[in-house]
């Protein structure tokens, strides 16, 4: 065969393939931008699993008439504009592919008002053919429906399972991104069910209802609520006690920046941190949110972002496993801890450096106060 350069549409699938998997998948990438769009409500619909109808609507910033055809094109993307950008990426997306990737495996139509504008605008991407822009009464915010997933891709359809199971999916990945940001509403209805009612939550008791919520009761009535901050690292969220450990992997949530990831580095800090208070094959679980300055990592390392690079992972590796480790013990001891320790310039965090402050669950559980300086 001759070498020739592949249609638009078919680049597009292409690259639709390595980060739209499933429903679940276009769910992601929609709540995310809603997310990055500064959104303080997010309302998800599926139908079919998410097949025959994904519908993302929120209140974030929106998207200027002009620039909506544009958010369809890929490698188009208000979040960087320039390689150094790169190194400090602060939103979920960044790549400018998910849009055009998913209009090209599915029928969408995307909605939008700013502020800045009386009306908002319509625009639907139906077999790579974008249509002219059409008035809609809408308020601000922005509306993504996508339908028909994988209509044009029959390779793709066949893996897709069950309306049960691709639920499942969409209301699980809705659950991981609903724990990691509690100033945000979400909601998730399939066909004419509310599955998912999440409002914002402003105080910590509400963050552990939202927590117990999602993950169950069982796990927030007996974990340990921890946070700790040492040279601008901050860990926070909750662990289970070694004795509530799981048979399997299954309650491990970790978000860093905000950004939920399954990174096989940070899953062997974790566990670490446990190897001396947990039977061997048990499993730790864990609500654990980890901010540290950005440069410090690679996001753009993964094409779905599950993965990051970090720039010096034995120090997070060490971060982690030293805070929970100590956490852990800190609690069968009983022992108030003492006070931060200086930060010193490099961020390295000095083996013997307690945490503060630190307290044991609400939900009426029993209070455990390991520190409470700082
Ligand atoms: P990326 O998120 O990587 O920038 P996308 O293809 O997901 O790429 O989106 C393209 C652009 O469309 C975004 O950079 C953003 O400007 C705009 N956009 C997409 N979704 C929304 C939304 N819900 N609200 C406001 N703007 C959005
Ligand atoms: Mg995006």
């Amino acid at each position: 065969m001759p070498i020739r350069v592949l249609p638009e549409q078919l680049i597009h699938q292409i690259a639709a393939g390595e980060v739209i998997e499933r429903p679940a998948s276009v769910l992601k990438e929609l709540v995310e931008n809603s997310i990055d769009a500064g959104a303080r409500r997010i309302d998800v619909e599926i139908e079919d699993g998410g097949v025959r109808l994904c519908r993302v609507r929120d209140d974030g910033a929106g998207i200027a008439r002009d620039e909506l055809s544009l958010a369809l094109l890929r490698h188009a993307t208000s979040k960087i504009t320039c390689v150094d950008d790169l190194e400090r990426v602060g939103t979920l997306g960044f790549r400018g592919e998910a849009l055009p990737s998913i209009a090209s495996v599915a029928r969408m139509r995307l909605t939008s008002r700013t502020a800045a504008e009386s009306m908002g605008h319509t625009i639907v991407a139906d077999h790579g053919q974008l249509s002219s822009l059409e008035p809609a009464a809408h308020p601000v915010g922005t509306c993504v429906e996508v339908r028909d997933l994988f209509f044009n891709v029959p390779a793709r359809r066949k893996f897709l399972r069950s309306e049960r199971t691709e639920t499942q999916h969409a209301t699980r990945l809705m659950e991981r991104l609903a724990l990691a940001r509690f100033d945000i509403a979400f909601s998730l209805a399939t066909g004419r069910t509310r599955v998912a009612d999440h409002a914002v939550a402003e105080t910590q008791l509400e963050r552990e209802q939202r927590v117990a919520q999602i993950v169950g009761d069982e796990f927030m009535s007996t974990a340990l609520y921890i946070e700790h901050e040492a040279a601008g690292w901050k860990l926070s969220g909750w662990l289970c006690q070694p004795t509530a450990a799981r048979a399997l992997p299954d309650l491990q949530h970790f978000y860093l920046n905000g950004r939920m990831l399954r990174d096989r580095l940070i899953g062997s800090a974790i566990r670490m941190g446990y190897r001396d208070v947990i039977f061997g094959g048990r499993h730790p679980a864990y609500v654990l949110f980890m901010q540290i300055d950005p440069q410090l990592v690679d996001v753009n390392a993964h094409p779905a972002k599950l993965e990051v690079r970090f720039r010096d992972g034995r120090h997070v590796h060490d971060f982690l496993f030293r805070t929970i480790e100590r956490v852990l013990s800190g609690t069968y001891a009983g022992a108030a801890l003492g006070a931060p320790p200086p930060a010193r310039s490099d961020g390295w965090v000095p083996n013997d450096s307690p945490m503060w402050p630190m307290r044991g669950p609400s939900q009426g559980g029993l209070a455990l106060r390991v520190a409470a300086s700082g």
